[in-house]
């Protein structure tokens, strides 16, 4: 069942959306050849509590990190480590805050240092990506247009999307229905209203579609060793179209 939020609501579920962003601008305006991941983490977690946060991501289903760190050939759920950023590596973040009762959840994809040509390509398909299918949340429409928009768009940049992980609502519980692929015809799913909230969520790779997960039961990568980037968006479909709960520059 997708759960609809009142104006009320969606008042706090923007709170919760600007304090992830916020933590994950932190994170962006840190990440440098040399800093860990767990060092990032670390930011991202002092800045979530000290505004009366709590990361969503810290202790569910017994994930270690506040946020998800995931590294060139990675493509979710890394967790933050010892690991040091090098010049040339692409960086994937993740971070959810839950904010007075209410989640945000939001990630992007960034270089470290100065990244080639190819790699630059990737970045800005998936933000792309991540913006075509925030487009389609709009009143009226099918949930699948939105899937439809970022399948159709990747692909015709010669990239692939990612199959076994998805978007999702998302309020109360981080993880609410509707499950929200990255792939599939339009015009299927439920037909989109006002009230909605959807953490959109494309993963886009280089090369095939497919993933796997490593001996730590987490951090999953491309199958073919190829790059991965991911963007994220929490939006409230509204009655004029869309609004970007996770933008950061609001
Ligand atoms: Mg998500």
């Amino acid at each position: 069942m997708i759960i609809i939020k009142s104006e009320r609501e969606i008042e706090r579920m923007r709170e919760a959306g600007q304090l992830a962003a916020h933590a994950l601008e932190r994170v962006v305006s840190s990440a440098a050849p040399g800093v860990t991941t767990l060092e990032l983490d670390a930011l991202a977690e002092q800045h979530i509590v000290a505004a009366g946060g709590v990361p969503s991501f810290k202790g569910y289903r017994g994930f270690p990190g506040s946020i998800c760190a995931s590294l060139n050939g990675e493509v979710v759920h890394g967790i933050p480590g010892a690991t040091r950023l090098e010049e040339g590596d692409v960086l994937s973040v993740d971070v959810g805050a839950i904010l007075k009762g209410y989640h945000g959840d939001t990630a992007t994809s960034v270089a470290i240092g100065q990244v080639d040509r190819r790699i630059r390509r990737l970045l800005e398909a998936g933000e792309n990506a991540l913006q075509k299918g925030i487009e389609r949340a709009e009143p009226g429409n099918h949930l699948s247009d939105i899937s439809w928009a970022v399948q159709s768009y990747a692909e015709s940049l010669g990239y692939s999307v990612v199959r076994d992980y998805a978007g999702h609502g998302i309020g109360r519980d981080m993880h609410e229905d509707p499950q929200i692929p990255n792939y599939g015809p339009p015009g299927r799913g439920p037909r989109l209203r006002a009230g909605m909230v959807l953490a959109i969520e494309p993963m886009l790779n280089e090369g095939d579609y497919r993933v796997a997960t490593a001996d730590d039961g987490w951090t999953v990568y491309t199958a073919d060793g190829g790059l991965s980037v991911h963007f994220e968006h929490t939006v409230a479909v509204t009655d004029e179209g869309w609004e970007i709960l996770t933008a950061r520059d609001a």
